[in-house]
């Protein structure tokens, strides 16, 4: 076994497919009670990071921003739950006129500055010892937020979708704007501290639109944004794939250094057939909702098949999707522990 390594250390030698002290873990969701503002939600990341030895923090933010930062309004639904109902109160995208003339965000949009604090607190509270990757989403995700859509399942991006169909022209003028709008975030966000860009395609799976449709509205774009990110020397780059029959195939190519996708929903890879078929790191291996509902010797025993199907080279620990706000301390730890053995 090495000596203990720092935490920057152990995801750089991962990454090179090198021996560690320990694998690399770390776990994302939403707390829409911290996420009202940047200090908050600095210092939430940070401290979960501490108390459960994460060796990076996906620098997860208010899903609502990008919405807000072009004018769109929603609401917490207080009743469905304090922290994950999310309503569309006002889409930004509501006519194929709309789609046309979305503009370019201003650089120094507010709702935008806030989102990039949470990062500059993050860097400099975890005295860069830490590294950081900045939640952007896709600018296909973005689109079907902005027309409404809480992109929840399959059939929610229809609105898109129709306009993908029958308007493409109108669609990339929206997509591009977005992308250029999500590029300058992404160099910002870098100079605030980031290490790399976290991409989350939510929705866009092989269930919502064909391969072609995806390369022409999604893979271009989606490119770009990273691109961003490595051009101000990005090294922790990561790809979400949400959900199940996701685009691997397309994805697994871009410019980032790390795949993260549910590798136990039996529509997409196994963690062994995506270690043969990318030489990217994985970051990957535990349901969310063993995760939520236990019990924790199943959560340890996914702990130890993940490890087992990639020999634990290229790999790093992490959930499938963002998880509850509701999983108990003592599963999160349960994972800490069994990683530590
Ligand atoms: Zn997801």
């Amino acid at each position: 076994m090495k000596e203990q390594m720092t935490r920057r250390e152990r995801v750089a030698a991962a990454m090179r497919g090198e021996q560690v002290d320990r694998i690399p873990q770390s776990f994302f969701g939403h707390n829409r009670n911290a996420e009202r503002t940047a200090d908050g939600n600095s210092a939430h990341l940070l401290r979960r990071a501490e108390q459960f030895k994460f060796d990076f923090i996906k620098v997860n933010l208010a899903s609502s921003h990008y919405g807000e930062a072009w004018g769109g309004e929603y609401r917490w639904d207080e009743e469905r739950s304090p922290v994950e109902g999310l309503l569309v109160v006002k889409p930004v995208l509501q006519t194929v006129e709309d789609f046309r003339s979305l503009p370019v965000l201003q650089p120094d949009n507010a709702v935008i500055e806030e989102q990039l604090k949470v990062t500059r607190l993050l860097h400099k509270n975890g005295k860069g010892e830490i590294p950081l990757t900045h939640t952007i989403f896709c600018p296909l995700t973005i689109a079907g937020f902005l027309a409404g859509s809480i992109a929840r399942t399959p059939g929610e991006v229809h609105p898109v979708r129709d306009v993908m169909r029958e308007h493409p022209d109108a669609l990339h003028n929206t997509l591009r704007a977005i992308t250029d709008s999500m590029a300058a975030q992404a160099r910002m966000a870098m100079r605030a501290g980031a290490d790399g860009v976290f991409m989350t395609n939510t929705t866009w799976t092989r269930d919502a639109v064909t391969e072609e449709e995806y390369l022409t509205f999604g893979a271009p774009y989606d490119r770009a944004v990273f691109q961003a990110a490595m051009d101000e020397g990005a090294t922790l780059n990561v790809m979400h794939m949400c959900r199940e029959n996701i685009m691997f195939n397309i994805m697994s190519d871009y410019p980032a250094h790390v795949l993260s996708y549910d590798s136990l929903n039996a529509r997409n890879p196994s963690l062994d057939e995506a270690a043969v078929k990318t030489m990217k790191t994985l970051w990957a291996g535990i349901g969310i909702k063993t995760l939520l509902n236990g019990p924790e010797e199943a959560i340890r025993g996914q702990v130890r098949d993940a490890i087992a199907a990639t020999g634990g080279k290229r790999f790093m620990l992490g959930p499938g999707c963002s998880i509850s706000y509701k999983v108990p301390v003592s599963h999160q730890q349960a994972v800490t522990d069994e990683l530590s053995k």
